[in-house]
């Protein structure tokens, strides 16, 4: 099979060759100043792409999911009360794992497709009188559903309940990708990885904690050794880590926060609505339904397409890879085998992103599904022609 296309899959993404060849180095001394030159730019990058001044970031050899539990041991205690959503399986692993800490979620369990109910949130906050709950979970964007949630809103909820709990925020899908202010937003622990929004391989859970945050480590009595901030910031003060760094993927990190920001945040952001309407408006000339309830949560990193009822979404996925050798997302869940996702986040172009629309297409006729090809190609090449971006001259 061919290594040549790209991956439509929502992570991991596309890795430019500059990343490849910025985690591809000798060994060296983790334990030399050698590797500050890595590690601290590195630190300095993703705090910049948090949009964040004041966090702490900590970098651990894992994946999103050990952001998540890094978030949990070193902020809370058995039995603490946690705030959260259901819209999605990320928001339901994540709540599942509070659980098996032994914390005590509130889940309001939100339809599929919808983004986080920031309302009840505020009448749960405000119902909380005694302040029982330390901590509200609120996860940025769902890969499952393409669904993007509206996290100045959930902050606003907090605030109009003049409720002190922290607020954590998985932007696992989002960060890097779609814009997401840490300091603004008032969040506490920013969840991510390496292998979306960053264009690396899986390997790193990256965190940003907040002064509140920092401060709640140090009553927080869940156990925690491997994920310990106090362990990792002990080691960042010596060039060093409690154990064996990732120094490769932090190289690659360095490097990718260096051009995340020469692009420009912002530019990086309309990059990613610029594709995802495209590849929404392929999904319309085909006559199909997003599974995000309306364009106020449409993830411009993600897009779950609902299928006829009948027919298995998956079957496009097997397909794609099996005769075109082309990766799109299964359904996961509740949506399983109604939906299939195209991801659109990362190293990825316009142009990039036709050759994926192309394939659904093909996939789709094969399959018999009543769908024009061209149809969608079509659509998104008018949107693209319309909304065309300039060359930068200067690129490499
Ligand atoms: C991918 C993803 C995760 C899980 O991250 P891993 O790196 O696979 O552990 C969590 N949350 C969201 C929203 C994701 O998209």
């Amino acid at each position: 099979m061919s290594f040549q296309n790209p991956v439509f899959i929502p992570g991991p993404t596309n890795i430019p060759e500059s990343l490849r060849k910025a985690c591809d180095m000798p060994t060296i001394d983790h334990r030399s100043p050698l590797f500050g030159q890595i590690l601290h730019p590195a630190r300095d990058g993703v705090r910049k792409v948090l949009k964040s001044e004041q966090a702490e970031v900590f970098i651990f050899p894992s994946t999103g999911t050990g952001g998540w539990e890094t978030a949990l041991t070193n902020t809370l205690s058995a039995g603490d009360k946690i705030l959260a959503a259901r819209n999605g399986m990320f928001s339901h692993r994540w709540i599942d794992m509070c659980q098996r800490h032994g914390l005590d979620v509130q889940v309001v369990e939100t339809p599929w497709g919808h983004g986080l109910p920031a309302d009840r949130y505020e009448e749960i906050l405000t119902a909380d009188t005694g302040h029982q709950i330390k901590a509200v979970l609120a996860t940025h964007n769902e890969t499952a559903t393409g669904v993007k949630s509206d996290i100045a809103a959930v902050r606003g909820a907090l605030d109009a309940a003049g409720h002190p709990a922290m607020l954590f925020v998985d932007g696992v899908s989002s960060i890097a990708s779609m814009d997401f202010r840490m300091d603004e937003w008032g969040v506490d622990v920013a969840v991510t990885g390496s292998q979306k929004g960053f264009m690396l391989t899986a390997g790193l859970a990256i965190v940003g904690f907040s002064p509140k945050a920092m401060a709640a480590t140090k009553t927080a009595k869940l156990p925690r050794t491997f994920f310990d901030v106090h362990d990792m910031a002990k080691g960042y003060a010596n060039n060093a880590y409690p154990y064996t760094p990732a120094v490769g993927l932090l190289n690659g990190l360095n490097e990718a926060c260096r051009m995340l920001l020469d692009e420009g945040l912002e530019n990086v952001f309309a990059r990613h609505t610029r594709i995802a309407e495209g590849v929404r408006a392929a999904v319309d000339a085909w006559g199909l339904e997003l599974c995000a309830a309306d364009p106020s949560v449409y993830s411009d990193t993600v897009s779950a397409i609902r299928t006829p009822d009948g027919f298995n979404a998956t079957d496009i996925v097997t397909h794609a890879a099996e005769k075109y050798g082309v990766a799109f997302g299964v359904g996961l869940g509740e949506v399983a085998g109604k939906v299939f996702r195209i991801g659109h986040l990362g190293s990825l172009t316009d142009v990039m992103a036709l050759s994926g629309i192309a394939t659904a297409e093909m996939c789709m006729v094969d399959l018999g599904l009543d769908i024009k090809l061209g149809s969608g190609v079509a659509a998104a090449q008018e949107y693209y022609r319309g909304h065309g971006i300039e060359v930068q001259k200067d690129a490499a």
